[in-house]
């Protein structure tokens, strides 16, 4: 199957294109189709299997670019990776107009809160700094409809599990929930029992 099965807009597929992306990975292959169909998700895969765009893709179908508040949350454990992500969905979404920010730690919390004022679809953040802006009020989630929680077990590892599951709480519960791990030790099988809704497991 092609990307071109998936009924994306113009606007993303120009996107893959110019990135040219011509085929979809294997996990995108599974994961795309499924995420447009709003189901929750557990994904074991590797970095480097195009695990970022299976869920940056669909994502960036789905938002709707008139809304002025978030509608996506991406919780990484790395701000290199908060940055990765941040520009694979400006490449996907560019002729989308799509607009994501990253909120780090380490960098002014000032900075942040300025650009989350401006219109956002996406946010992607690490599990502390995201918190931050939930409680100063700088962080709207009301409308957010998507959470990837992304490298789970390196969330694990670097402590940061309490945090990001006081994150999900705060999100709206009529939303799409994905988490992507390369394993799955048993606090992050919780994660998904706990916070998701009979979510489709999937194993590259
Ligand atoms: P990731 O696993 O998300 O870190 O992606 C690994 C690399 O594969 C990145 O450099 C992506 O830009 C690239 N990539 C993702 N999807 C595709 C695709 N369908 N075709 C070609 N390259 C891709």
């Amino acid at each position: 199957k092609g990307f071109k099965d998936y009924q994306l807009s113009e606007e993303i597929v120009k996107a893959l294109d110019s990135l040219e992306y011509k085929n979809p990975t294997e996990v995108q292959s599974k994961v795309i189709p499924l995420v447009l169909e709003k189901t929750d998700l557990v994904v074991k895969s590797q970095t480097g299997s195009g695990k970022t765009a299976s869920y940056g893709i669909p994502i960036c179908e789905l938002v709707d670019w008139q809304e002025n508040k978030p509608q996506a949350l991406i919780l990484t454990p790395t701000r290199e990776l908060a940055v990765q992500v941040k520009e694979d969905f400006t490449n996907i979404g560019r002729f989308k107009r799509i607009k994501a920010a990253a909120v780090y730690g380490k960098q002014p919390f000032a900075i942040q809160k300025t650009e989350l004022k401006q219109k956002t679809h996406v946010v992607v953040g690490t599990p502390g700094r995201v918190l931050d802006h939930i409680e100063k009020g700088t962080l709207d989630l009301d409308q957010i409809n998507y959470l990837v929680i992304d490298e789970a077990d390196e969330m694990l590892n670097m402590g940061f599990i309490e945090q990001v599951e006081a994150i999900i709480k705060e999100v709206p519960q009529n939303r799409v929930t994905m988490l992507f791990s390369a394993t799955l030790p048993e606090k992050v099988k919780n994660l998904s029992l706990n916070y998701m809704k009979t979510p489709i497991d999937i194993e590259i």
